[in-house]
């Protein structure tokens, strides 16, 4: 078998036999197919799509390329939760601690954020003292204590995918449908829990702009872990604005300690309990929505999710002092509102104007590695379908460089269409795929 054959047959139309896809995975891992060739592929695979057994072939092969969890040593069913990446989703936050709270074993991965997407991980570490690097040990020992555990993901973990991205981003070859459903979900199953419940973002804030682009990446990712033997439900939610209130590291973070106190925004609430009541579905602890929903939200009603927040936080060395305003977490030395200029209805808000905005004030990093300010940040407080008057306070800027406040208002005030007319607004959850 040689690499030259297989991108010809690929350019061709053709599909790939399994032997050859455990070629080419193989090769990119252990560097043996130079990254020309490995571009050559992708581009190939862009152009010519991929059927359903190649892409099921593909996330399994790159599953496999280096370490994989073995999650056998915690007790019960464990259960994933992945969002494909948006402009203030801090749903992690809020769904980990309420999935543990209810006894589901919520051991959990997770990445950095690049671009305008925020990470998990990243957040995280706005908590002064977080720890997000444990050992398997550790980690492992933390689920079995109190059900959960938040931890960056291993440099082990599917280095085949990390090769692969790092190539795509270069080579124009992102936004493929199965080489982002094989990346997706190839860490998703290394990462070896039972159940997945993910979260595809459609609209200007996520990778996919569009309801139909969303729903095939959904469906070809359910069909990959039922493919590997797992259970996978997938929520197709709206990215068109930012989810929440705000936008930035630790600004997030509080957002989401305060919905796990009682306040918050409706959106984030809702999206955050659906999340969680899947994952109860498919750990078995209930049979129906209308049941695991009302589950979920009476642990966010009695406290138990901020109990199990705080308890997970110290576990991981975090400090947080909640008679503080920002509860410890690091704050902007600069606060600037940002006013409307004229009247009427919130039609549109542009996630990706304001995601991009946000790394502008650097709470988001260009490139893997790029160092990020925690501190900084959006609070959006008028968002789609809200009447603002001329002068109204549409958002806030926290900042620590006073230069680039100006660029970050304008920027904002962009991102904002008002108009008379009172807008259609679209429902958060626009479909399940079950
Ligand atoms: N996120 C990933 O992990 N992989 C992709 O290809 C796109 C988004």
């Amino acid at each position: 078998m040689n690499i030259q054959d297989i991108i010809l047959s690929k350019r061709n139309g053709n599909e790939m036999s399994e032997a050859e896809i455990e070629f080419v995975v193989k090769g990119i891992s252990n560097a043996s197919i130079p990254d020309y060739q490995t571009a050559a592929w992708a581009m190939a695979v862009y152009f010519r799509g991929m059927t359903e057994r190649e892409t099921n072939s593909l996330a399994l092969a790159m599953a496999y390329s280096g370490e994989v969890m073995d999650l056998s040593e915690i007790a019960g069913i464990k259960v994933d939760k992945h969002s494909t990446g948006g402009v203030g989703d801090k749903t992690t936050l809020v769904v980990i601690p309420l999935a543990a709270a209810a006894g589901v074993p919520a051991a959990k991965m997770s990445g950095r954020g690049l671009g305008h997407t925020g990470g998990t991980i990243d957040k995280f570490e706005s908590i002064p003292g977080f720890q997000v690097e444990r050992s398997y040990r550790q980690f492992v020992d933390q689920v079995n204590m109190i059900k959960a555990s938040v931890v960056s993901q291993t440099g082990n973990l599917v280095p085949a995918d990390k090769k692969l991205y790092a190539i795509r981003d270069v080579t124009a070859t992102v936004d493929s449908i199965p080489l982002i459903a094989s990346s997706i979900m190839s860490k998703k199953l290394a990462a070896g829990a039972q159940g997945i419940v993910l979260d595809v973002k459609v609209g200007s804030g996520a990778f996919m702009k569009n309801e139909a682009e969303a729903l095939d990446l959904a469906k070809t990712m359910v069909n990959i872990g039922r493919g590997a033997g797992r259970e996978v439900v997938a929520l197709l939610t709206d990215m068109s604005q930012p989810l929440g209130e705000t936008v930035g590291n630790a600004l997030e973070v509080k957002e989401a300690i305060d919905l796990l106190q009682g306040r918050g925004s409706a959106d984030l609430k809702e999206l955050s309990v659906m999340l969680t009541a899947y994952m109860l579905i498919l750990a078995g602890q209930c049979s129906t929505l209308e049941q695991a929903s009302g589950r979920v939200r009476n642990i966010l009603d009695s406290g138990a999710g901020f109990d199990k927040f705080c308890e997970l936080v110290s576990f991981q060395e975090g400090r947080l002092d909640f008679t503080l305003p920002l509860y410890g977490l690091p704050a902007a030395s600069l606060q600037t509102e940002v006013k409307s200029q004229e009247e009427g209805y919130v039609q549109e808000l542009d996630a990706l104007g304001v995601g991009r905005t946000a790394m502008l004030l650097g709470a988001g990093r260009e490139k893997i590695g790029d160092k990020i300010d925690y501190s900084v940040g959006i609070q959006v407080l008028r968002k789609k379908g809200d009447y603002v008057k001329e002068g109204d306070v549409l958002a806030i800027i926290h900042a620590n460089d006073v230069e680039l406040i100006p660029g970050a208002e304008k920027q904002l005030l962009a991102c904002y269409n008002l108009s008379g007319e009172k807008p259609m607004l679209q429902p958060l959850i626009i479909q399940t795929i079950k």
